[in-house]
């Protein structure tokens, strides 16, 4: 495919013209323009969740994974027990960093298409005082499922534990207020709904958490409270930036501004999905999730029944029109899914929607 496809995925993502741009030139990583860049990115990275004043920005060179893996190192202590709330692959996953981090961990499970309920977290808590921090993920990019971020980080504040949020697919598009929920520390990356490219991770953490984990990471480049430090002290990373990714996000940070912020941003993701799920089921395909739990960031549709579609044709014939979609990561249902967060907008989504439509009169027809 030789012109930029449309990705509907969980990132990375279609992103503004303007932000490829932002990478067409080179930065001196010790210059003081590019310690201007990296000030603004924190800044910038803060007011999306109204954490100003109560939290400090960190960010990470890296994926998504690697700020969850620095945190759960750097904020969980040696001493301290982790509670991962899972219902999808990021929860277990989280789970499985604790574990290699050597941290002591457990897990309350819940079926993937079934929202973590609040109740059973205080519940948990109540019944086991040794559990010191508990982890979430706001929306489970697994199935697109939201989480009641609110109601349970009002229960873990209400029982005295830390809450750490894995806001990877939300951050930029659903609600994080932290001057309104209580919140040790947001984890989240450049990909994701901030629409920049891939290459940071980044966590916004009260400093009193960083301050009590100094020298507690067993991992060098894992570390938080260095990596914060470092900014602190002279406004520069401690290892080599991604400078062209930073400067890609600084301009996807504007952007967001321009168009109204998170709230605004939302509402154009849930016309997206609107638009979505209206034509698929016209098409026949059941989306897996009920519309109360669904996040406007990504669905999963199942494949749709008595019909033989299997998923390689399927993407096949969706990329040669220039649409990537996403496999389904579930374990017992046969499904697939399509994002819906992206530089896109409602247009894109009819477009693909006439080109769901061809490619299954085409495989039918063969
Ligand atoms: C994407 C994602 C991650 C992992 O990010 P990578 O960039 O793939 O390492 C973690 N948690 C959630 C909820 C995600 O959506």
């Amino acid at each position: 495919m030789s012109t930029t496809p449309i990705l509907l995925t969980p990132g990375p993502l279609t992103t503004a013209e303007a932000t490829r741009r932002a990478m067409m030139r080179d930065w001196g990583s010790r210059d003081p323009a590019f310690i201007a860049l990296t000030a603004e990115l924190r800044q910038r990275i803060l007011t999306v969740a109204n954490g100003e004043g109560t939290h400090a920005a960190v960010p990470l060179q890296g994926s998504g994974t690697f700020i969850v893996e620095a945190a759960i190192a750097t904020l969980v202590g040696p001493a301290d027990r982790l509670l991962v709330l899972v219902n999808g692959a990021y929860g277990e996953r989280m789970v499985a960093i604790a574990r290699r981090m050597g941290r002591a961990v457990e897990a309350l499970r819940w079926p993937e298409d079934r929202a973590v309920e609040p109740g059973a977290v205080a519940e948990a808590l109540r019944a086991d005082p040794s559990i010191t921090h508990v982890a979430l993920v706001h929306c489970e990019t697994t199935t697109g499922i939201l989480n009641p971020l609110p109601a349970i980080a009002a229960a873990v504040a209400g029982e005295g534990r830390a809450l750490l949020l894995d806001a990877m697919s939300s951050f930029g598009a659903l609600e994080i207020d932290l001057s309104a929920t209580p919140v040790t520390a947001v984890l989240a990356s450049s990909n994701k709904c901030l629409e920049g490219v891939p290459g940071i991770g980044f966590a916004l953490v009260r400093p009193e958490a960083l301050e009590r984990a100094a020298g507690a990471s067993p991992s060098l480049s894992f570390d938080l409270h260095a990596q914060w430090k470092g900014f602190e002290s002279d406004g520069q990373w401690r290892f080599t930036p991604p400078v062209q990714v930073v400067a890609a996000l600084v301009e996807a940070l504007r952007l967001l501004e321009a168009e109204g912020g998170p709230a605004a941003r939302r509402r154009r993701y849930a016309d997206n999905l609107a638009t979505l799920l209206a034509g698929m089921r016209r098409l026949g395909f059941e989306p897996f999730l009920e519309e109360a739990v669904q996040a406007p960031i990504i669905a999963t549709f199942r494949m749709p029944e008595g019909r033989p579609l299997a998923f390689r044709p399927f993407y096949d014939a969706l990329a040669e029109r220039g649409f990537l979609i996403y496999p389904g990561k579930l374990t017992r249902a046969e499904t697939f899914r399509i994002g819906c967060i992206g530089a896109l907008d409602r247009r894109d989504f009819e477009r693909l929607l006439l080109a769901v439509a061809e490619v299954m009169a085409a495989l039918e027809a063969a």
